[in-house]
């Protein structure tokens, strides 16, 4: 689960890590209310107006309404009204969210840390993963930050500086400092920086997170460290034990077919292609997937029914394939291992009727467990729905659907 930059970096200061600190606003009246209140608190009279959408590239991408960037300075508080006002409302298209945009319906008045008249800020980046290959946790530092971090990685790999952490160990007191040390920092910007990665790394266990991204981490010319940025993505599988940041979900940043698939228990997500698919079994999802794409389709979804799919799950996900619009054929593969077959084929008749009126074609291959009594209720129902009990004349039916 994504959560946005203001939510990220409550929950970082919660831990102790240094922060540019800000207060989150949804209207022009209360960006400047914000403004007001972070002038008391911090002394600053300028003002940084951060979008909050669930996505990087903000500072370079623009609001397609108003041509704002998404990250704006404001250089007074008379400034902040209508600065914010280009902002909310507006729809954020950054090289993360594609052409379509995100809407902003909210943004973070933060303090500008980049002192005015500073020559020497320096911006460094900083993340924390889950590295499966490894089975460890990485630091991943670089002094290019600021960056786009694939574009350093691809021309400049010798950039990112890389520490592996032993979660059963956790993060000892020599990795802290030995990337603090690669980023070329000393006296009190390392002490600051050791301290950083320490209370980050905290951050990130005790939330159960699979990724911190910080970029960029800023060095100020008073040798301060501090995050003013943060991605943080937690783990979906820990949330039932994190009750506080569950909370913080934001549906609107998230596609709407997923969110109702996930309210009806079914693994779905949405693709880009034509042919819709219903799979029990994520492995079996994968290869179907292939299958299409063999048979000249493209998947349209990744829909995994599980084990124990029934009448109510295939209708279920029968309406939510068929209200994506580019859906031109749908292919049913099931695996009847403890699901019946002849089960799952009276779910696909009910669902049709059901549903009533559908208009894409739909072929069904069923194999394993009561296979043959499942085709055959397909084929006596009398309804548009092709039925193949191999996967390979599946695949040759999806082909010559979309051929027409
Ligand atoms: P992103 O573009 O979505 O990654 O958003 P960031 O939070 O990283 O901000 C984008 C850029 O805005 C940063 O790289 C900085 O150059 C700039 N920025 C952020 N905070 C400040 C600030 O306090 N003062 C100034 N002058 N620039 C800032
Ligand atoms: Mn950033």
């Amino acid at each position: 689960m994504n959560i946005h930059e203001y939510q990220a970096k409550e929950i970082l200061k919660s831990y102790g890590v240094t922060i540019q600190e800000g207060i989150v606003a949804d209207t022009p009246g209360k960006a400047v209310e914000a403004a007001k209140e972070l002038n008391r608190e911090t002394g600053t009279s300028w003002y940084v107006i951060k979008a909050q959408i669930h996505a990087g590239g903000r500072g370079k991408g623009k609001i397609q309404e108003t041509d704002s960037n998404g990250v704006v300075l404001a250089k007074s508080l008379e400034e902040v009204e209508p600065k914010s006002k280009d902002i909310l409302g507006g729809t954020l298209v950054t090289h993360q969210t594609g052409p379509e945009g995100k809407k902003v319906n909210k943004v973070l008045i933060a303090q500008d840390v980049y002192y005015p008249g500073d020559s020497e800020p320096k911006e460094y980046y900083l993340s924390i993963l889950l590295d499966r290959g490894t089975g460890q946790n990485v630091i991943m530092a670089s002094t290019e930050g600021g960056m786009d971090i694939e574009t350093v990685a691809e021309e400049t790999p010798d950039k990112i500086i890389k520490e592996w952490i032993d979660p059963g160990v956790g993060l000892q007191g020599f990795q802290a400092r030995k990337v603090a040390f690669a980023l070329g920092l000393e006296g009190d910007a390392f002490k600051g920086m050791v301290k950083f990665i320490y209370s980050l790394y905290s951050a990130y266990e005790g939330t159960d997170a699979s990724q911190f991204e910080i970029n960029p981490v800023l060095k100020t010319s008073d040798n301060k460290i501090l995050a003013v940025d943060a991605k943080v993505n937690i783990d979906d599988n820990a949330l039932y034990r994190h009750k506080d940041i569950a909370e913080l979900r934001d549906l609107s940043e998230e596609d709407p077919l997923e969110v109702e698939a996930g309210e009806s228990g079914l693994n779905y997500v949405k693709l880009d292609g034509n042919v819709g698919c219903m799979v029990n079994g994520a492995g079996l999802a994968m290869a179907t997937m292939d299958i299409i794409k063999l048979s000249g389709g493209d998947p349209a979804n990744f829909l995994d029914v599980g084990g124990g799919a029934n009448a109510q799950t295939v209708e279920a996900g029968f309406r939510i394939i068929l209200k994506d619009p580019n859906v031109k054929a749908i292919l049913i593969n099931i695996f009847g291992g403890i699901v019946r077959c002849d089960r799952v084929a009276s779910g696909v008749v009910e669902a049709y009727k059901n549903i009533g009126e559908i208009n894409v074609p739909i072929i069904v291959r069923l194999q394993g467990t009561n296979a043959e009594e499942g085709a055959k209720i397909i084929e006596e129902s009398g309804l548009k729905v092709t039925s193949a009990i191999v996967l390979k004349d599946a695949a040759e039916k999806v082909k010559e659907v979309l051929a027409g």
